[in-house]
């Protein structure tokens, strides 16, 4: 039997789902809903359709098809399931926003560190030693930090998703920068922006943990 979300969204249910798909790629995924926003809305413009009709075919309102264009929230999984369906592209081309070669590594990602150009503000990744430069400056790994319980991330199970969110502050100022799922096989980052909201869908992992950078507090971790 169809579930409620399943029915709603028009999804068909199977084993071959895109997302599964997705979450076996081994290697690192880059979010950014800025940049999956204007894809989104450059391959709705190139089939011809408006918002509306976009948003009549994948079981969502307008408002929410508005929203993510915008770069003002990411499609959850159901979304992205039904987007890639529409345009015919892959889930991790959605979510990255168009691939982006550079930013794609395989490797052993427990070994994956993170660079933080304090700069500009570049996050920068390596599954290696490397030499990373940048602005000029040579940049150390940054060690993370094990998250004391006041500053964990809040990880619920929002039924079959993990819905990831923080009260911690998001302005200019002082704001988290990115937060990344981690495990042996695989790695997530999904950027995140000062003035919105920390609000992150993902997967169902139950193990594996999240890295996070806070612009005044630095790198820490939780396990998951
Ligand atoms: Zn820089
Ligand atoms: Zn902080």
């Amino acid at each position: 039997m169809l579930n409620k979300s399943s029915t709603k969204r028009g999804l068909t249910t199977g084993s071959k789902s895109p997302i599964i798909k997705l979450y076996q790629t081994k290697g690192l995924i880059w979010v950014d809903q800025v940049k999956t926003g204007k894809l989104i809305r450059q391959l709705r413009t190139q089939m011809g359709i408006t918002q509306k009709e976009l948003a009549d075919r994948i079981c969502v309102s307008d408002k929410a098809v508005s929203k993510w264009e915008c770069g003002n929230g990411c499609p959850d999984i159901a979304s992205l399931s039904a987007l890639s369906e529409v345009f015919g592209t892959d889930i991790g081309v959605l979510l990255s926003g168009g691939i982006d070669k550079k930013e794609t590594e395989k490797g052993n990602m427990k070994k994956l560190k993170f660079y933080v150009c304090s700069t500009c503000g570049n996050i920068i990744t390596a599954t290696s030693d490397a030499d990373i430069t940048c602005c000029g400056r040579r940049l150390e790994a940054l060690e993370a930090k094990k998250a004391a319980e006041s500053e964990k991330l809040s990880v619920q199970d929002i039924g079959g998703e993990l819905f990831i969110s923080s009260d911690h502050p998001m302005t200019k100022e002082h704001y988290i920068t990115f937060v990344a799922y981690v495990s042996d096989a695989s790695a997530t980052v999904f950027k995140q922006y000062p003035e919105w909201g920390l609000q992150i869908t993902m997967p169902l992992y139950r193990w594996g943990k999240l890295v996070w950078y806070c612009t005044e507090h630095g790198l820490f971790y939780q396990d998951l």
